[in-house]
């Protein structure tokens, strides 16, 4: 039978293991703050940065809420990064992307200190990880070696096979895998004979955005499937990139979607915070 791997479980431990070390930290003096910083009242975004907060409070982690207007400008959101950049109180900056459109996202991602970039989108925390040196990893590629870690599932020598080639999930992914000492194959839009290439994975991730596209007949007998995605199907039902009832059947272990890495991201920008104190 399929393993399902559960993510609603392993994130709750992990969060409780990161309540233990921050009442720890506590108990020495050391205080965590996170600042989270949201612009404009995207629907989405509220949901996000209310659900961080929690996780905040639940672990013990304060959290500084800035909640500007949509009218914000470009310089009144650099002016704050820049005051929360210098603020040795704040051990991490996070801005609830996406910014409203006359703001850069680019520019945004670079201004925040690398040693305060939990989110782990700087370019230096990107290139701290290509060459293996310590910085913020992004949170949900670090989600899924999590889940995949604590499943029992080796990694090391596995044919690793990546859908998505976006900055912060498919590119860190694939990285966080060679790290783990996977063979690792990254799959694109524009890659030929994608169900051949896919059923060589003995691990495939699918972070593509096109719901349930991946289904049995792109899956090895017995592979690990992790469906990164997020939708709402026709019936307004949350589902994955993966065809869960189709992949199930082949699949020898498999995320659910809700309930597999959706929970993982809240976890690990949670485990960054923590981190942060190591990460000078
Ligand atoms: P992007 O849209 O940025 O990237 C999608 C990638 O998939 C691109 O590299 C694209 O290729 C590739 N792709 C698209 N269509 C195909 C195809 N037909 N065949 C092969 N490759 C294809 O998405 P994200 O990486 O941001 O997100 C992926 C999914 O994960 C989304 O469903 C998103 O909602 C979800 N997500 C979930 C999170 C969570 O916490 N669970 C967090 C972040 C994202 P190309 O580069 O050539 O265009």
């Amino acid at each position: 039978m399929v393993q399902l791997i559960d993510g609603k479980t392993i994130s709750k431990q992990i969060k409780d293991e990161l309540k233990e070390q921050v009442a720890e930290l506590s108990a020495k003096g050391v205080k965590i703050c996170l600042a989270v910083i949201q612009v404009g009242n995207d629907p989405a975004s509220s949901v996000y940065v209310g659900n961080k907060k929690k996780a905040c409070a639940y672990i013990g982690i304060d959290s500084l809420s800035y909640e500007l207007p949509e009218e914000t400008t470009e310089k009144e959101l650099l002016e704050l990064i820049d005051k929360l950049n210098k603020d040795d109180a704040v051990n991490g900056i996070l801005v609830q992307l996406p910014v409203p459109k006359h703001i850069d996202e680019d520019k945004i991602i670079k201004a925040i200190s690398p040693l305060k970039d939990v989110d782990g989108f700087h370019p230096m925390s990107v290139g701290a990880l290509s060459i293996g040196q310590p910085g913020f990893v992004s949170c949900t590629p670090a989600g899924v070696i999590q889940l995949l870690k604590r499943s029992g599932i080796e990694i090391a020598g596995k044919e690793c096979v990546v859908i998505g080639r976006s900055n912060i999930v498919g590119k860190p992914m694939a990285m966080l895998l060679l790290r783990e000492n996977g063979t690792v194959t990254i799959c694109h839009s524009k890659t030929k004979d994608l169900k051949e290439v896919c059923k060589r994975a003995d691990i495939l991730v699918v972070a593509i955005g096109r719901p349930k596209m991946i289904d049995a007949s792109y899956i090895k007998e017995g592979a690990t499937v992790i469906d990164v995605g997020i939708h709402r199907d026709e019936n307004n039902k949350l589902c994955g990139d993966v065809d869960f009832e189709s992949a199930s059947k082949v699949a020898g272990a498999i995320t659910p979607v809700p309930g597999g890495v959706g929970p993982m991201t809240i976890a690990m920008l949670m485990h960054n915070c923590v981190d942060s104190i190591n990460i000078k």
